[in-house]
């Protein structure tokens, strides 16, 4: 991707860029109030507000649209912060150019069709503008990615990225789970991509969202979006996770910001205990893959003797065994089961290749 930094309002040195601004706009006075209170927090660079709101099921409060735009052209004159929205559809687009909007955002339910994310693409094609891609509600990176491409292949080189977690089956005290490996691989594949997190919509409750927001600084992301709402209770749209200015202001002030880079001597000893760990994790995959051996030569044997390939007595003695042994080392009990999980599964998928291939 050919990306360059928006460099022309954030110095990602300094602070984080810090975007803030209601779920949704839900009238003028409540658009205005909110964001000259935000103004006054000088860390705030960016009014956010949906316009048009996706929502699950019809009949819910779908966003104001059009005349909104006019609210944010009024916050622009007077605060002087720049304001983005959500836009979903080509006219969205059109109509937030037309009005002046510094950036432009695509949510995580766009993001997962390819078909609407090239079509957004074309209506930007060749206009100078900031253009942020959250990630897909389905944890899949390369559909995230896919989207960046398509928004840069129209000429957009002024690209962030928005990491709001992703839907998850298993319960969780979070609304989207963060699978904070998403974002790093992100940040690994196109490093000078800058990457904010949502904490409001990651949490879906306020009282969660310092330490969300901590999470992101301490991984090196460049910025946050907070939901922010002058009556958080009272809103239209996500009620339980927005905060009030004064709350945000807070949240602020109570961030510990770390430096990306130590003394030389922190760095030595930093050196030395990562190549411990490239020794370590070498030896891991190398029993790993003795450990894969052996279940080839299982798979041999069991074919030959015609014997099923799972034999559930077996496997729930490993992990009772595995399990006590794990703990008894200190090994959390939940990670335990997932990594035995995984073992099992790739050793029942090459057994199973073995017997196929009779
Ligand atoms: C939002 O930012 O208000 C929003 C709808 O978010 P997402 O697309 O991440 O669900
Ligand atoms: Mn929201």
């Amino acid at each position: 991707m050919d990306i360059a930094i928006p460099g022309a309002f954030w110095n990602t040195k300094k602070f984080p860029l810090i975007i803030a601004g209601p779920c949704s706009a839900e009238s003028e006075e409540q658009v205005l109030r909110t964001a000259r209170q935000l103004a006054e927090i000088p860390e705030v660079k960016v009014f956010r507000s949906g316009l048009w709101k996706p929502r699950t099921r019809p009949g819910s409060f779908e966003g104001v649209g059009e005349k909104g735009l006019l609210w944010l052209e009024k916050v622009k004159a007077e605060t002087g912060l720049l304001t983005t929205v959500e836009v979903a559809r080509p006219d969205h687009v059109e109509l937030a150019l037309k009005h002046g909007i510094d950036i432009l955002w695509l949510g995580a339910r766009t993001v997962v069709n390819p078909f609407v994310v090239q079509e957004l693409a074309e209506a930007m094609k060749g206009v100078p503008i900031t253009v942020m891609v959250k990630n897909p509600i389905i944890p899949d990176i390369k559909l995230w990615i896919g989207a960046l491409e398509r928004i840069n292949n129209a000429g957009i080189r002024q690209l962030l990225a928005i990491h709001r977690g992703f839907h998850y089956f298993e319960k969780s005290p979070f609304r989207n789970a963060p699978m904070w490996e998403i974002p790093i691989e992100l940040k690994r594949l196109a490093p000078q991509l800058p990457i904010i997190v949502d904490p409001s919509h990651i949490c879906g409750r306020s009282d969660l969202l310092q330490e969300i927001s901590q999470k992101a600084v301490d991984l090196e992301m460049d910025g946050l979006m907070l939901e922010v709402h002058e009556n958080p209770e009272t809103a239209l749209t996500d009620a339980a996770q927005q905060i009030t200015p004064e709350t945000l202001k807070l949240l602020l002030k109570n961030l510990i910001l770390r430096k990306r880079t130590g003394n030389p001597d922190f760095e030595n000893r930093l050196e030395a205990l990562r190549t411990e760990i490239d020794k370590l994790d070498g030896e891991l995959l190398q029993i790993l893959a003795k450990r894969l051996e052996i279940i080839d030569e299982i798979g041999d044997y069991k074919r030959d003797n015609n014997i099923t390939i799972l034999q559930m007595k077996r496997w729930a003695g490993i992990i009772t065994d595995r399990l006590s042994i794990g703990t008894h080392l200190g090994l959390d009990e939940q990670f335990l089961k997932r990594l035995l999980n995984l073992i099992h599964k790739e050793s029942i998928q090459r057994q199973t290749k073995i017997f196929n291939n009779k």
